[in-house]
């Protein structure tokens, strides 16, 4: 098959990408990079990436809906009270009753309209919020690495995997380095495979094809180079999705319990109803006039739109989060957000600004200061105390000089402005390198680079091997922590260039000095490989050693202004911060104390206690337990301490919500209650097993989700507290008029009315109420709790026994003194509506009074309710409204009484919150 061909295959069709993939693991690398007609080093050109972005379309995965808007809008109809409203339309239609029976399905409709609407939208918008945290791929173009967006990629081209990143498409791999792959998300397997390069059979399955890389999975170790043949939905993963079954992700246990909670309460109620109507027949009523109140009782009593309200304010809640700069990823989050207990943060980045500067280098016995700020090369270096001697000795220049070598990072220059591409530490030594006249271009070149071990955590150290001339040995620059980087080195250089005997207690005492002031110091050293044998081409953690130690450079990254509030925020919303960081325990102490953690745990002045890594392996998991609770800063912390630390604090009943990046941090992050990763300098590893990604990396978008969390909690009770009263009266009135022997105050067609216009005028608009004041004031909620205290429960009682009084009452007062039964309802009609209307400007909050709250802090109420009001005129005085819902005018007078009702409802809750009040600050002033 010829190049041109081969290709053209390509965007043929699904079954010809089969074809081609099957192939591409039994072809040698040259021959599929011949195929895929890429040059393997230098990549696609700009030319071929735009043609063949035409051809194949963005590499994204059609997403799976799970099921169609027809079957969606459908599904509306299973449930238990469509069925019934669906059963009493039918026999009113039998019964020729015309309009109740088109009432009621034009009911059943409409409500299935809303709930396909509301859902629809619900799922989109968490759809779309998980689709903002966008994968970037590192990708060779055109001779150059460059990252892209992992939407722009096309076969052919040439991707640089690392460990952390997500596989962005189908991939032969062309050279690896103990690359692993964790491809659970394809096969189910949990164990990482081994990757390489060489060929297999034809028929191998694909699990076993280790030349591959499926879009995807991901890259747990290692890394490699590999050339894109599919991209989209001609991927693996692509093939599949339709197969994988859509998680329900608008299901939390709160949305569960709610669901079962409707449930049970629909069979009470069902069998209320059915006793209801029992009653009345043996009493001698006609059996239609039964069955209407048996379907009244059921109609009113159900909270059908309580699950629809939950997820709607669950999702509303994560709109807000997420202009907060917290992406939601997994909704169960939201809930368990208003709970955390306790916060383990990163440092660097979270906590810090991660704006890195090299203030201080100590090498060759000297001290030099560095001057300047942000990543421009303006600024200079002086020995320590005199400000006009800018010769640095030999030692310093190579500890620059390896700085500058022994990185990955870039700095570019954006409007006037130097940005570091990369990790912000590298770009403070490439910053002091040029301070010292380094020319990183050049030096670049002329000591080009043979091989690297990337800087990991779990290493904390970063080697890079340099050619030095054909006859000269290999040159290998290492950074990393003090303590790693010493215990490499043998020797140290002195400031003429000389290797002498390591100063082992100089150097720490130096390292010292310039971590209490908070500095984060990284060690230097060089070394050498004898070159020639493919071994000493190479390097691996084994030959990194033997080193000479080159000097320290301690850079500052001050700590976030708006991390130092939300520390305090978090303080006094009884959320307690702890500081879990990789840095060394003096530099971490030091920034813990500036941004206000100290006191913390021990409830006292003094200074945080530090524990190190190295202590936390020597503890034992019961002893954790109590270290864990009383110490707020944790330095060296491996990612495996990481995750014994998250069970420690969750032994002690915490909800401990945990940040990470790395790939080693995913077991903690998935461990925690709450796992964060970090959107901008995290692996796709991390973000895959958190909870919660944050877009801008800063601890103060933890805070506020946490604030939003306990907002959406509130206005999920106050939703709740509000609308039942509601089912509760109406359920009551039905009871009472079926056991009094009386007419119906109100038909089941109007009972659709009220629940429907005011579930949506009314109680939705409690999903909008801004966060209270003292939101973050009070202690967090704790999740064994139930949803409503016996106060609320009590309060739901007494409204729901003051719209049975009210409506009951007006109703018989208003036969009695002549009306009509029409104008008697449409008064009980009103009474409802009033009361829910008056009643709702109570629920805005549960403890205090609107006129605390302001009376137009939340519009969407007052909204809500003018409409409210404007419906209901049309209600009473709309000729066709008074066709369908057997409605009728009624008399000016008859508005002074219900809206005396609805004003007497709102005094009776406004006092009993009164009394509450008084209660809970007596309570707390005895305490
Ligand atoms: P945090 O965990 O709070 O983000 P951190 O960034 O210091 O803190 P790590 O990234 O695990 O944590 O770094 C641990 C140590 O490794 C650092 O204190 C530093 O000494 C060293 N280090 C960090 N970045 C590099 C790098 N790019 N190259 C070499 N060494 C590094």
């Amino acid at each position: 098959m010829s190049l041109n061909d081969s290709v053209r295959t390509l965007s043929e069709g699904c079954s010809m990408e089969t074809l081609i993939k099957k192939h591409l693991h039994h072809v040698s690398v040259d021959e599929a990079v011949q195929l895929l007609d890429v040059d393997s080093q230098k990549g696609l050109d700009e030319f071929e990436i735009e043609a063949r972005q035409k051809r194949f379309g963005p590499n994204t995965i059609p997403t799976q809906t799970g099921s169609g808007p027809l079957k969606r809008l459908l599904l509306q109809f299973h449930q238990p009270l469509v069925y019934i409203l669906i059963a009493a339309g039918t026999i009113t239609g039998l019964l020729q009753e015309w309009v109740d029976s088109g009432v009621i399905f034009g009911v059943v409709l409409v409500n299935a309209l809303i709930g396909y609407l509301q859902e629809s939208k619900a799922a989109k918008a968490l759809e779309a919020l998980a689709n903002t945290v966008t994968t970037d791929a590192t990708v060779v173009r055109a001779g150059k690495t460059r990252n892209v967006p992992s939407t722009e990629l096309v076969p052919g081209d040439i991707v640089l995997l690392q460990s952390g990143d997500k596989v962005p498409a189908d991939l032969r791999l062309i050279e690896t380095r103990d690359l692993q792959i964790d491809e659970s998300a394809l096969t189910g397997e949990s164990v990482p495979v081994e990757k390489h390069s060489q060929v297999y059979q034809p028929d191998t399955p694909l699990a076993e094809r280790q030349n591959m890389a499926y879009s995807s999975t991901l890259v747990t170790y290692g890394q490699g180079r590999g050339v894109i043949f599919a991209t989209g939905s001609h991927t693996e993963v692509g093939r599949i999705s339709e197969l994988i079954s859509e998680a329900d992700i608008l299901q939390t246990p709160l949305t569960r319990k709610v669901t079962w909670f409707s449930q049970v309460l629909l069979v009470v109620i069902l069998i209320l109803a059915a006793i209801t109507f029992g009653i009345g027949v043996l009493r001698g009523e006609s059996a239609y006039v039964m069955f209407m109140a048996a379907v009244a009782l059921a109609v009113g009593a159900i909270p059908e739109g309580l699950p629809a309200a939950v997820t709607i304010t669950l999702a509303i809640g994560v709109a807000r989060m997420a202009r907060r700069r917290a992406i939601i990823r997994r909704l169960p989050a939201v809930e368990t957000l208003g709970s955390t207990t306790i916060i383990c943060s990163d440092k660097t980045g979270t906590l810090t600004e991660n704006q890195m500067t090299v203030r201080a280098i100590w090498a060759g016995g000297e001290q030099y200061k560095v001057t300047g700020v942000g990543y421009a090369a303006s600024g200079t270096i002086h020995v320590s105390g005199n400000e006009s001697n800018h010769d640095l000795n030999v030692a310093a220049r190579e500890c620059l000089l390896a700085g500058l070598l022994c990185n990955d990072s870039r700095l570019v220059k954006k409007e006037a402005r130097w940005e570091v591409q990369g990790d912000p530490t590298e770009g403070a030594l490439l910053t002091s390198a040029a301070k010292a006249g380094l020319d990183n271009d050049e030096l670049i070149t002329g000591i080009p680079r043979i091989d690297v071990i990337p800087f990991e955590s779990e290493y904390q150290y970063m080697a890079t091997l340099h050619e030095m001339g054909t006859e000269s040995p290999g040159r290998i620059y290492v950074k990393g922590a003090m303590e790693v980087i010493l215990s490499k080195c043998t020797s140290a250089l002195n400031a003429s260039g000389e290797c002498v005997p390591l100063p082992l207690e100089k150097i720490k005492h130096e390292f010292d000095q310039l971590a209490t002031q908070g500095l984060r110091v990284l060690a230097f050293a060089r070394g050498e490989i004898e070159r020639g044998t493919p071994d000493t081409n190479r390097l691996s953690h084994a030959n990194v050693s033997n080193l000479t130690f080159l000097g320290l450079q301690g850079m500052i990254d001050p700590p976030r202004a708006e991390a130092i509030a939300a520390v305090k925020a978090c303080q006094t919303a009884g959320v307690r911060v702890k500081m879990i960081t990789g840095d060394h325990a003096l530099t971490a102490a030091a920034i813990a104390q500036q941004v206000g953690l100290d006191g913390m745990a021990t409830q006292s002045d003094t200074p945080p206690k530090v524990v190190s890594g190295k202590e936390l392996t020597k503890i034992s998991d019961r002893d954790l337990i109590n270290v864990a609770e009383t110490s707020a800063v944790f330095a060296r912390v491996t990612p495996e301490e990481k995750l014994r630390l998250v069970r420690a604090l969750q032994a002690q009943k915490q909800i401990v919500a945990m940040t990470g990046d790395g790939v080693n941090d995913a077991p903690a992050l998935k461990q925690a209650d709450i796992g964060v990763a970090m959107g901008v300098g995290g692996t796709e590893v991390a973000k895959e097993a958190a909870d919660m990604v944050l877009t801008d990396d800063n601890f103060a978008s933890i805070e506020a989700a946490v604030e939003e969390g306990r907002g959406v909690f509130d206005n999920l009770t106050k939703f709740i507290v509000w609308t039942l009263p509601t089912n509760l009266g109406e359920g009551l009135v039905i009871l009472a008029a079926v056991f009094l022997g009386v007419t119906l105050p109100i038909l089941p067609v109007q009972i659709l009315w009220i629940n429907m216009t005011t579930a949506v005028l009314l109680g939705l608009m409690l999903a909008f109420e801004p966060k209270e004041e003292d939101i973050m004031q009070r202690p967090p909620r704790d999740p064994d709790t139930p949803l409503l205290t016996r106060d609320l429960i009590g309060r739901i009682f007494l409204v729901g026994t003051l719209l049975l009084v009210g409506a009951f009452g007006l109703f018989e007062w208003a036969l009695l003194s002549g009306s009509s039964i029409e104008e008697a309802r449409t008064i009980a009609v009103n009474v409802f509506v009033m009361v829910e209307l008056f009643y709702l400007f109570n629920c805005r909050s549960l403890t205090r009074s609107m006129f605390q709250l302001g009376l137009l802090s939340n519009l969407w109420v007052v909204g809500g309710a003018a409409i409210m009001i404007v419906l209901q005129l049309l209600y009473t005085y709309a000729p066709s409204m008074n066709r369908l819902f057997h409605s009728t005018p009624i008399g000016w007078n008859w508005w002074g009484w219900i809206l005396a009702v609805g004003i007497t409802a709102y005094c009776v809750v406004g006092f009993e919150k009164w009394i509450r009040r008084r209660q809970t600050s007596l309570t707390s002033k005895e305490n």
